[in-house]
C-alpha cells in the first residue's frame, strides 16, 4: 500500500489543532474531511472552506501550485467526459465547445505565476508590498459555462492562496457538483487538503443569498446577468462582478470584409453565441454593406431575408419579466441552439456545416438590442463610420463589456475605443482574441466590468499587504558617514 505523507501530515495536524482547541470542531477540518467539496449547508460549507483555508495558508507556495495543476489535469484530461455531461444538463451551446473550453481553461487560466510582489526602497529604507489572500470567497456561477467557470475561478482565487464556495445555476448543478468532487478528490488524495472548493449542490436564491450576508464569506465573485451583479452589489460586502454584455461590431469601408466575416462566424456562433464577449450585433456602413452580407454567405454563414427575419423575430424574442419590468428577452425554446434549430422554426433548412444565420435589420429589431446568446446575427446598414460608432455605443447599453471593430483605419479604431470604453475591444479579430485565444493576453470567463477588475487573475482575488523596513536594506550607494564614523 503506497503511504500519502502529505496526507499522513495534514491529518496529524488537524487533530493536534483539535486537540488544542479542546476537541472543538471550530474550522469544520476533520469533521468535513472526505466530503469532497459536496454540501447541501451554506453554513456547512462555509466552515468546510474556512478550515481548507486555513490548511492552504500553511502550504508552500509550490504545493498551491499543486492543488491547481490537479484543477488544470482534471479539466484538460477528462474534458470530453465533464464537456458531454455539461452539454447533456444544460442543453445549451454546442459539445464540441463545452469540452474545448473545459480544455482551455485548465490550460490558460492565469495560477499563482501572477503573484508578484512590488517594492519601493530609498532613503528611508523598503516598502515591500505583497498580495494576500481574501481567504473565503462566495461565487455564483451562469448556465452559459458552469464547469468552466468554477475551474477558471478555482485555479485563480486558490492561486491567490483562497478557498471558495460556489452557488452555480441550478441548470448546472450536477456538473458543477461531479468537476467539484472530482478536483477535490485529487487535491486531498495528494495534498490532504479537503473542501478548497465547495459546491451548494441544490442552489436556489436563497442558498446565494445566505452566501452573500455570511458572515465568514471574505469576498463575493458572481458571474452572470444584471440581476446577479445587482444583488451582490447590494450584500454590503466587497463584490467582483462579472455582468451582462451586448457586444457591438463596427466594420467600416477600410475593413478586409471576408476577415470580418470569418472573425464574425468564429465568434459569434461559439458555443451557439453563448459567450457574454460574443458578436450580437453588427453595423456596416453602407459602401460595403452589400459585399459585406455576400462575405458572411461565402464564410458559411446562411442569410434570411426580410420576411424570414421578421418570422424569426417574433418567434424567437419573446416578452419577459413582470409588471412594469417586463421587457424582450431570448426564448428559452432558442437560447443556445444549433442554426439549424432556429432556421427549423421558420420551416428552412440550412447546410450542416451552416454556423450562423444573419440578415439585415434595421435598429429597432430587438435582436440589435437584447443579449439573444442564439447564432443569429442582425446587420444594421449605416451611412458612415460615426453613424456606425454611434449606435454600437448605444446598443452596447453602457456596460462598456466588450466592442469589436473591422478597419484598416486607426482613427476609427481610436474613436470607436475611446466612445465605447469598452473593457475589452477587439480590432481585426474575433470576439475570444481578447481573451488570448488568437490574440495575446490570458484568459478567464468572469470579466468584471462593472466592478472594474476585468478580466479576472488571481491578483483580484488579494489583498494588499505592505511590510516596511525603516532605514535598512537600501543596497545602493556608500555605507551612511554615520556608519563609517562609529
Ligand atoms: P443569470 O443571470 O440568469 O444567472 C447567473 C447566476 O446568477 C446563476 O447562478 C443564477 O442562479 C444566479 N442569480 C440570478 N439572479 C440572482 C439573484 N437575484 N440573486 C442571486 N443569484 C442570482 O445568467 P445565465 O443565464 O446563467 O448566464 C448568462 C449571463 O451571464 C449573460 O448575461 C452573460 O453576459 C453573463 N456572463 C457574463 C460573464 C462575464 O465574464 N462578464 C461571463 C459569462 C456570462
Amino acid at each position: 500500500m503506497q503511504i500519502n505523507e502529505a496526507l499522513i501530515r495534514s491529518v496529524v495536524q488537524q487533530v493536534l489543532s483539535e486537540v488544542a482547541r479542546g476537541g472543538a470542531h471550530v474550522g469544520g477540518g476533520p469533521k468535513f474531511a472526505g466530503r469532497n467539496g459536496i454540501f447541501t449547508c451554506v453554513n456547512e460549507a462555509v466552515a468546510a472552506a474556512r478550515d481548507a483555508h486555513e490548511q492552504l495558508l500553511e502550504r508552500t507556495r509550490d504545493e498551491r501550485n499543486k492543488v491547481i495543476g490537479h484543477i488544470r489535469r482534471i479539466s484538460i484530461e477528462q474534458c470530453v467526459e465533464l464537456g458531454t455531461m455539461e452539454m447533456n444538463e444544460t442543453k445549451v451551446g454546442r459539445l464540441h465547445h463545452k469540452i474545448e473550453k473545459l480544455k482551455t481553461l485548465g490550460e490558460k487560466t492565469p495560477g499563482v505565476e501572477f503573484l508578484k510582489s512590488e517594492v519601493f526602497s530609498g532613503d528611508k529604507g523598503l516598502a515591500v508590498i505583497e498580495h494576500a489572500p481574501f481567504g473565503v470567497i462566495g461565487a455564483i456561477t451562469p448556465v452559459t459555462h458552469s464547469l468552466p467557470t468554477i475551474t477558471g475561478n478555482a485555479v485563480s482565487m486558490i492561486a491567490a492562496g483562497n478557498s471558495v464556495v460556489v452557488n452555480p445555476h441550478p441548470s448546472g448543478k450536477k456538473v458543477a457538483a461531479e468537476g467539484v468532487r472530482r478536483f477535490n478528490e485529487a487535491i486531498y488524495k495528494d495534498l490532504g487538503i479537503d473542501n478548497l472548493i465547495c459546491v451548494i449542490t441544490e442552489p436556489t436564491l436563497e442558498t446565494a443569498n445566505q452566501l452573500f450576508a455570511h458572515r465568514n464569506i471574505n469576498l463575493i465573485c458572481v458571474t452572470g446577468g444584471p440581476a446577479v451583479g445587482r444583488a451582490a452589489l447590494r450584500s454590503g460586502k466587497r463584490a467582483v462582478v462579472a455582468g451582462p454584455g451586448n457586444p457591438p461590431v463596427v466594420v467600416d469601408e477600410t475593413a478586409d470584409l471576408d476577415n470580418a466575416a470569418r472573425c464574425i462566424i468564429l465568434g459569434g456562433a461559439y458555443d451557439n453565441n453563448l459567450l457574454c464577449i460574443a458578436e450580437k450585433e453588427v453595423f456596416v456602413v453602407a459602401s460595403v454593406f452589400d459585399k459585406m452580407m455576400d462575405a458572411m454567405e461565402r464564410a458559411g454563414a446562411t442569410r434570411l431575408n426580410a420576411r424570414e427575419v421578421d418570422e424569426f423575430t417574433k418567434k424567437a424574442i419573446i416578452q419577459v419579466g413582470e409588471g412594469e419590468h417586463k421587457h424582450d428577452g431570448p426564448s428559452k425554446e432558442f437560447l443556445g441552439q444549433d442554426a439549424k434549430v432556429l432556421a427549423r422554426a421558420i420551416g428552412k433548412s440550412i447546410p450542416e456545416k451552416s454556423d450562423m444565420l444573419f440578415g439585415e435589420t434595421d435598429e429597432s429589431n430587438p435582436f440589435v438590442s437584447v443579449e439573444q446568446m442564439m447564432p443569429f446575427l442582425p446587420f444594421v446598414r449605416v451611412k458612415n463610420v460615426d453613424e456606425a460608432i454611434q449606435k454600437a455605443q448605444h446598443y452596447e447599453h453602457g456596460f462598456r463589456h466588450t466592442s469589436m471593430i473591422h478597419s484598416h483605419n486607426v482613427r476609427n479604431m481610436s474613436n470607436m475605443g475611446r466612445i465605447l470604453d469598452t473593457t475589452l475591444f477587439v480590432k481585426n479579430g474575433p470576439c475570444m482574441a481578447s481573451l488570448g485565444l488568437g490574440g495575446e493576453g490570458y484568459l478567464s470567463f468572469s470579466i468584471a466590468g462593472p466592478t472594474g477588475e476585468g478580466v479576472t487573475t488571481p491578483l483580484t482575488f488579494t489583498r494588499e499587504r505592505r511590510c516596511s523596513l525603516v532605514d535598512d536594506l537600501w543596497i545602493l550607494g556608500k555605507p551612511h558617514a554615520r556608519e563609517l564614523n562609529k
